[in-house]
């Protein structure tokens, strides 16, 4: 493996770029569907309110931290404090509530890892996923969506590994490949590690004049970081690196620098961590960390759990096939994303 590692990318990599712009720019959600997207929260808001007055409703996931594309679904989270009854019971009064106002295929899913109820507008067509006081992924939903606003280049190499994932069958965490959340925490990792760095560590505060300036304890994990992204919209400026060059850079990191046998990715602090440090040498349980990429927040919470010894060759097979046509091919940006 080691063997085909590449040190200088081909000589027409920055070709390439006109080509992977248009390819971010046709994934990016038009203005049009936006509009629907919060229309559609607020006729839920609206319902919601009758009968939970205290309840917030938070969008979450790919529509809330920028690293949606167009026709994902909404991730809403319903935040009720003191919930004295059960999540199901909960879920079950949401379903009959938004049934009875003309949505469609309203299902509570209570049973699931996640309870859930799903639904679909028939007026947009537009799905949507409404889960029960899950604060921390609307804490980690804004943090990406932070970091997003740093430099755009994390939103074009993030669409670009996504759309890639979901074309080549590597996005699905029921079949033991990655989150789409783990593929854009991979994307900021691999930013914050570049020299000089594209993205700064918002976590590793005090540090290069950033402080905390946002902080919140859910489910007693502590948030804390710099929020106030709008003072780092130069930080990446020093390097020039293009999004051809990225894109070959992170597919010939994932094929062939990074340790799998001792690596955990931290974007919490910047870093690349030791699995001994974390205690994660070990299978335990359904915990194989054979691919680790630690949680920001809590830290405990390997998204790479879900990779098994199958997948984890799936996984670097379709790591190294990218960085090949990366490489070597002659039109990778039609290759990369051939269906699989
Ligand atoms: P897609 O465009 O594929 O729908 P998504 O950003 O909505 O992407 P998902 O993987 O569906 O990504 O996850 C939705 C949200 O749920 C994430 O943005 C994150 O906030 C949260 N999340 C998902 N998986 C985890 C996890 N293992 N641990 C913590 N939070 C998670
Ligand atoms: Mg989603």
């Amino acid at each position: 493996r080691n063997s085909k590692r590449q040190i200088e990318c081909r000589r027409d990599i920055d070709r390439l770029n006109a080509r992977f712009l248009g390819i971010y720019e046709s994934l990016i959600p038009p203005d049009e569907e936006k509009v629907k997207q919060k229309q559609l929260v607020t006729l839920l808001k609206k319902l919601v309110i009758k009968e939970w007055p205290e309840a917030e409703l938070y969008i979450y996931g790919s529509c809330g931290n920028s690293f949606g594309v167009s026709k994902s679904d909404i991730d809403v989270c319903l935040a009720i404090e003191d919930l004295d009854v059960n999540k199901s019971e909960v879920l079950l009064k949401l379903a009959d509530i938004l049934q009875s106002d003309n949505l469609q295929n309203v299902q509570a899913l209570t049973r699931a890892r996640v309870p859930i109820v799903k639904l679909m507008d028939p007026v947009t067509g537009i799905s949507c996923d409404i889960c029960i006081n899950n604060l921390l992924a609307v804490v980690n939903t804004k943090l990406l969506r932070d970091y997003a606003k740093i430099d755009a280049r994390l939103r074009q190499l993030a669409f670009i590994v996504k759309h890639w994932a979901k074309s080549r069958g590597v996005n699905e965490t029921y079949r033991g490949t990655l989150s789409s959340y783990a593929y854009v925490l991979m994307c900021i990792h691999f930013l914050q590690q570049r020299k000089p760095a594209i993205l700064p560590c918002l976590q590793l505060v005090p540090c290069q004049g950033m402080e905390i300036t946002y902080a919140v304890t859910v489910d007693n994990v502590e948030c804390a970081y710099f929020d106030q992204v709008e003072k780092l919209s130069s930080f990446g400026s020093r390097n020039k690196e293009s999004i051809a060059q990225l894109v070959w850079a992170f597919f010939n990191y994932w094929a062939y620098w990074h340790d799998y046998a001792n690596d955990v990715l931290s974007v919490r602090t910047g870093s690349v961590l030791s699995k001994r440090g974390k205690d994660w040498t070990r299978r335990i349980g359904n915990d194989r960390h054979l691919i680790c990429i630690e949680d920001p927040f809590e830290t405990s919470h390997d998204l790479g759990r879900v990779v098994d010894k199958f997948s984890i060759r799936v996984l670097r097979e379709e790591f190294e096939r990218a960085a090949e046509i990366m490489q070597y091919d002659p039109d990778p940006c039609v290759t990369l994303f051939e269906p699989y």
